[in-house]
Order: C-alpha cells, then structure tokens, then sequence
C-alpha cells in the first residue's frame, strides 16, 4: 500500500484502528510486564521494550493517549516490580519515577508528532475539499456529500421524499471581471452564499462548484421542493456593492430533484448544469431538470457540427420571400431565408439554428456562405431578366467581425452587382452593441447605396435617438404586431404608432407576416410603405420564386 493509502486507511478507520490498538496496546504492556518478571526483574535490559507500546499509543490516540498508556507502562514496571526477581529486592521509588516519567516523555512526544501530522494532513484535506477565498466546500465535497446520501441517505427515506440540488451560476463574468478585476466575482459569490443560505435554511448545504457557481444541497425537502425554490433568483436580482460601486449581476438558475440512487454525484451535477445552459439559452430565471431539455441540448450541440460540415457540403440553401410596395402593388425586393435538409432530422427551421451559431463564430461562416449565395442568386437571375433586390438577414457578430463592410463591398464588386440590389437586415440589438463602429460600418454599406433595415422592429431594446443617427432605410414591423390586424388594440396602436414615427423620421415601414386580406388593407390604409407574408408568397426555392415572379399580377391580385 502507497503512503497515501496507508493515510486514506487510516482516517477512513481512525475509530477501529484506536479501538483495537487499544487493547494491543495493553496486551503488549502486559506482555513487557511477563517478559520482565520472567527475565529475572528489572535490572536488566528487557524493560526497555515497554517504550514500543508507549510509541505505538501515542501515535494511534495522540498526547492525551500517549500520556495514559505511557502512566500505565510505568505502573506496570512500578514499584511492585522487583530489581531482582531471584532476591525479591524492590526498586527505590526514585527509580520507578524517573522510568515513569521517560515513558510519559515518549509517549507524549510521539503524541504530539501524531496530533500535528493529523491537523496537517485534515488541513490538506481541508484545502482540497474548499474554495480558500470564500472557504466554501467545493465540488468535491458536494460529490462526497451526494455519495453519502446515495450510500445511505435514501435507504432511510421514506416514500416522496426528495434532495433538492440546484445550481446558480453568475453569467456576466467577463463583463463584471474586465471592469472590476477577479475579486468581484469572489465577493458576489459570498454575498450570494449568504443570501441562499437565508434562504434555503439550515438543512441546505452551500457548494463553490466553479468560479462563478454555487451549488445548493437542500436536504429532507418535500417533494414539492422545486416549485418553492424556483424563484430563488428574484432574491439574487438586487445589487452587489463591491467598493463603493453597486455592481449589476446577471444570474440563472438549474435544478434537479434527486430522490434515489441511481447516477453518479458527477451525472446528478452535469444535469442540473444542462438545465442551467437551458435556463440561460431560453432566457428564464430557473430551469428544472428533464431528459427532454438533455436531448435538446445534445441535439443543438451536434447540430453546430453538423453545421459546419454542411456548410462545407453546401448543403444548406437559401430561399425567397417575396415583399411587396403597397403603393404599386409591384415586387419590391425578396428576402433570402437560409433553408437545411439535415440527413436524419428532416427540415431544421433557422430557429433552431441559427441562434446557436450566433453565440459563436459560426455565424460568420453562415453569413459568409449566405452572402456567397445570394450573389451567385442574383447574377443568375439577372441572366433570365429577374431583377429584384435581396435582402441578407446580418447577425450583431457579423458587424463587429473586423472588415465585414470592406468584404460585403469587394463581393459585389466581383460579382458587378450594384449597392442597391442588397439589403442588410439587423435587429435592434445588435445596432446598439458598439455604436461608434456600427456607425462607421453602416455609413460605408449606405454609401454603396446598400439599403440598411431593422428587423423584427418592436421586439428589442428600440432606441429611436440612435436609429435617428444611423443610415437606416427601412424598419421591419415585427409580425407579433401585424398577425391580429386590424383587430387587437395592442398591435395596432404599435403599427400606427410606429408607421407615423418612421414617415416623420423619413423611414420606410414594412409589415413582416402579413396573413389576411384584412391586415394588408388596414396597412395600406395608415401608409405603410410595403408588406411581406404568406397572404402574398411563403419563401420559395430560387426556381419556384421566379415562375411566382413571372405569374404574379400585381393590379389584379390585390
Ligand atoms: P426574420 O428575418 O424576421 O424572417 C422572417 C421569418 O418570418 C421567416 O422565418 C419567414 O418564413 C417568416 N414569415 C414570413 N411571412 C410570414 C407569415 O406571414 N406568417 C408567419 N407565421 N411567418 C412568416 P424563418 O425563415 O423561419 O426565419 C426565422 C428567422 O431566422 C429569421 O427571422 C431570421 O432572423 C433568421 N434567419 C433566417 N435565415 C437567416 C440567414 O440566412 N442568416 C441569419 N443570420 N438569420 C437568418
Ligand atoms: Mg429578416
Ligand atoms: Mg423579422
């Protein structure tokens, strides 16, 4: 056995190992006592094997023990036992003292030098089961904790009862670190710790499971646990003050209800980290473990990989909405919308895709490949005498990657396709990101006469001084407003409202998801500038777009 087993042995046996040591101890000292007597007394050198048993009880019970086996020892070989066996001649009491006092001495000493090597050793156990900052116990430690509860917990627990863990993670760490250093998040997570452990009550455990995570055990809880702590992040929405700043913290919240057995402490934590990855991803205060919610976030992540293969396959294709301008009643422009046929899951709207690549670099992979397309859509439509401009839906990470204007420009420049038979859709959000640099990029694109819109309008953080100094053509009413036209007080104000600002503001107005003669009407009626939905065209593959083009009569139809 290695020396950090013969450890591990020892403090997972600490109380067994002391109770049979004990009564070896006192056998061996009985032993010493016989051997003496036997030998012919004390006078010679056979006492001396009593300081074996007095080691051997300060290193197993520590100073206290050491010192009461060591008395022991001493009585044994005290004055009862004579110098010689043979003459019955006593020892003078100085004699046994002084003997008394060396055992006392070693098994002290021996005692010491065990008590110390055992905070040592717990100290290290310590540090390896804590976070030092906050000296809360750490991810190994919630592992041994939920083990012990595998191991035993459960078997105790009567029908319906469960253990609540829940996972709490702070999600603007870059943010908070870039402006205030690493310490902050150290002192959010204390704060917080407090918080939950008012919270929760005293039967919860507080884990550190990363840096910016803690972990909550709640133990013996009612099966309705969950529904009670779900709204445990209202309690965290307040400031933190750190300094003499109050610093906004962005959190979100995983669980999971464990009631028998049957995972691994590592699979019970992965899974309440899925439903926090969920919790985040879908925008919602706390998420509740399900094998559901697993299967999604597997799905999406093979789906990014399967993405980029398919990108490189080209097997994902664009296909055309058309708008239209409500006062001519002519095609005005199409909308190119990304379509992929994945081998094994059939059709895979953008929805389920394209924000996923958003939160990384894929997306400039996408854009890239769609922009490629759409050029391509374009020259060979100009070939058969279709000419409509396309409108690229743009992400906020395509604007900020360096030089995405300069290539946007260079493309058409190869291509020879004019500014004005491209249109860039962005939404609200990702105007707002770095302003400065978005000015600069949409000044360039507008200057290639490249007309710029605002997708999904109504939906975002909409900032009517910003869009008043940027070069936007055209803002997209999001279809939310238009689906209950002309019904729907709500929707309606918005659309009016919306309609008379951007006519005031010398903007276009497009009404996205126009289903119903009814909705178009009523937008022709307050002046919006042009519509798209399916009362018109759903999106349609390149060829099928130009025989609806060709076949569309624009009077006639509406
Ligand atoms: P979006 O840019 O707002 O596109 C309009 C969405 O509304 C399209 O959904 C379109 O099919 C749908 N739509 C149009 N008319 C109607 C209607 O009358 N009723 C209803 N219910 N829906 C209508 P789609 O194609 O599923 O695209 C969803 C979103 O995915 C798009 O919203 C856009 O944000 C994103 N997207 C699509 N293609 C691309 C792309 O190539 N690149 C990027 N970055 N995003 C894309
Ligand atoms: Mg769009
Ligand atoms: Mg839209």
């Amino acid at each position: 056995m290695s020396s950090k087993g013969v450890v591990q042995y020892y403090f997972a046996y600490r109380k067994r190992i002391q109770t049979y040591g004990g009564f070896a101890i006192i056998i061996a000292i009985a032993l010493v006592t016989y051997l003496v007597w036997q030998t012919g007394g004390i006078k010679f050198v056979y006492s001396h094997s009593m300081y074996l048993p007095v080691l051997a009880a300060g290193l197993i019970f520590g100073l206290p023990g050491g010192v009461l086996f060591a008395a022991l020892a001493g009585v044994a070989l005290g004055p009862w036992m004579p110098i010689d066996t043979s003459t019955g001649e006593l020892q003078e009491p100085v004699n046994w003292m002084y003997r008394t006092a060396y055992f006392v001495l070693i098994g002290g000493l021996s005692g010491l030098v065990n008590d110390s090597f055992i905070r040592y050793i717990e100290y290290l156990r310590w540090l390896g089961r804590h976070d030092l900052k906050t000296k809360l116990p750490n991810r190994k430690l919630l592992f041994e904790d939920i083990d012990a509860l595998n191991s035993n917990g459960f078997r105790h627990r009567t029908r319906g009862n469960r253990c609540l863990l829940m996972v709490v993670s702070i999600d603007n760490v870059k943010q908070l670190q870039g402006a205030f250093g690493f310490r902050v998040i150290d002192q959010i997570i204390k704060v917080y710790s407090k918080l939950l452990q008012q919270h929760f009550g005293k039967t919860a455990t507080l884990y550190r499971t990363d840096s910016n995570q803690i972990a909550v055990l709640k133990n013996s809880c009612a099966e309705d646990s969950y529904t009670a702590q779900k709204d445990v992040i209202v309690l965290l929405k307040s400031t933190v003050s750190f300094g003499s700043y109050a610093v906004y913290v962005s959190t979100h919240a995983g669980a999971i209800t464990i009631s028998s057995a049957h995972e691994t402490p590592e699979t019970y934590l992965q899974q309440a980290e899925i439903a926090l990855a969920h919790a985040y991803a879908t925008q919602q205060d706390c998420v509740r473990y399900s094998s559901a919610i697993e299967l999604t976030a597997q799905r999406s992540i093979t789906l990014l990989g399967d993405l980029q293969d398919a990108l490189r396959a080209k097997h994902l294709t664009m296909h055309y909405q058309p708008k239209i301008d409500l006062k001519s009643n002519s095609v005005c422009g199409v909308e190119a919308l990304i379509r992929w046929k994945h081998p094994m899951y059939g059709d895979i709207p953008p929805s389920d895709f394209i924000p996923q690549a958003e939160q990384s670099t894929l997306i400039l992979q996408v854009t890239e490949y769609v922009i490629s397309q759409v050029t391509q859509q374009i020259m060979d439509w100009k070939a058969q005498g279709v000419e409509v401009p396309v409108a690229i839906n743009i992400s906020s990470h395509d604007l900020m990657a360096k030089g995405f204007g300069a290539k946007l420009l260079a493309e058409l420049e190869r291509c020879e396709i004019a500014g004005k038979m491209i249109e860039i859709e962005l939404t609200e959000g990702s105007l707002i990101n770095d302003f400065t640099h978005t000015q600069i990029e949409l000044l360039r694109l507008s200057k290639a006469k490249i007309i710029i819109s605002v997708d999904d309008f109504g939906t975002g953080y909409s900032s009517l001084q910003y869009l008043h100094r940027l070069p936007i053509s055209v803002i997209k009413i999001d279809r939310s407003f238009i689906r209950n036209l002309p019904n729907g007080n709500g929707g309606r104000y918005i659309v009016d409202a919306a309609v008379t600002l951007a006519k005031n503001m010398g903007i276009e107005t497009l009404a996205e998801g126009v289903e119903t003669p009814e909705a178009n009407a009523y937008l022709r009626k307050i002046g919006c500038d042009s519509v798209q939905g399916f009362y018109y065209s759903e999106a349609l593959p390149a060829d099928k777009f130009v025989e609806w083009y060709r076949n569309y009569e624009p009077v006639a139809a509406h």
